[in-house]
């Protein structure tokens, strides 16, 4: 396996961290940020409901995805151009910053000047091309894992990132794929604090794809926090039951609001804040 921390994503001195900003939030600067959101935006209501329970449980950024990478082509593909209009309602009521997956350079185009933060998905992180046109953009990106790479690998796409002139790239691990199949990936809980002896850039961790399942959640996202993470991306819908993607791994509202609670509790005995 190649052996690659490249130059611009490698750690100049052992208390070298950096920030990046999106909007008026600042990811990396000692603050626990939660990104949240559903799966994927399937409608006004769905969307605004999910916007008001987040932002009122002091999530700072949400998930707001109009295209859905599905293991079978016959599984919902997201709203796409669509739900444009509705990522603008959220906005404009809740003001939270939004953040959406691009898996093309067409959806790139399409979602530049409507999200504050983009996303290079597990299955994007090897689409080279793709993360040079992100790279091209100033835009703050969330670079996941490919549920097979290496940490080497990982770091080699966020320098294609960087290296077209982007850097704002925060780190997420999402879980790897193993022998294991009671959780739908395996949460290398190591990769972050690993991340951070190798890179100055931020970490932050997706329990849900990790987990796979709406219990094992909350204990991903605490071990994200007492490990060290930057944050957490996690998936909220206002009914589990009736989501048209991952609902089993979708916390409900009450769900979300007390993991919130419990997460700012944990933050409070380490010094920080979420
Ligand atoms: C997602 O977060 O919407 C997603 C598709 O996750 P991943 O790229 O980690 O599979
Ligand atoms: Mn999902």
């Amino acid at each position: 396996m190649e052996d690659f921390v490249g130059p611009q994503v490698r750690k100049q001195s052992a208390d070298h961290h950096e920030t990046v900003r999106c909007g008026d939030v600042e990811i990396g600067d000692g603050r626990f940020t939660v990104i949240a959101g559903p799966c994927a935006i399937e409608s006004l209501d769905q969307a605004l409901l999910t916007a008001r329970v987040v932002k009122e449980a002091g999530a700072k950024i949400f998930r707001a995805c109009l295209f859905k990478p599905r293991t079978s082509p016959y599984s919902f593909q997201g709203m796409g151009a669509d739900g444009i209009p509705i990522l603008e309602a959220v906005r404009a009521e809740t003001g939270l910053l939004l953040e959406a997956e691009v898996l093309s350079l067409a959806h790139l185009e399409l979602l530049h000047d409507h999200v504050d933060m983009l996303r290079v998905g597990a299955r994007g992180m090897r689409n080279y091309e793709l993360l040079k046109e992100v790279g091209r953009t100033r835009k703050p990106l969330i670079l996941k894992r490919s549920m097979s790479a290496t940490l080497d690998e990982f770091l080699s796409a966020a320098e294609y990132v960087l290296m077209s002139g982007n850097r704002n790239v925060v780190l997420c691990e999402r879980g790897i794929r193993t022998f294991t199949t009671y959780t739908r990936n395996t949460l290398d809980i190591l990769a972050v604090p690993a991340l951070k002896e190798l890179t100055y850039l931020p970490v932050i961790v997706d329990p849900s794809h990790s987990a796979g399942r709406a219990s094992l959640v909350g204990p991903a996202s605490k071990a994200a926090l007492a490990v060290g993470a930057d944050g957490i991306l996690i998936e909220v819908h206002p009914n589990p039951a009736a989501a048209l993607s991952d609902g089993e791994q979708s916390l409900s509202p009450p769900a979300f609001l007390s993991l919130m609670t419990e997460l700012k509790a944990l933050a409070a005995a380490m010094g920080k804040e979420v």
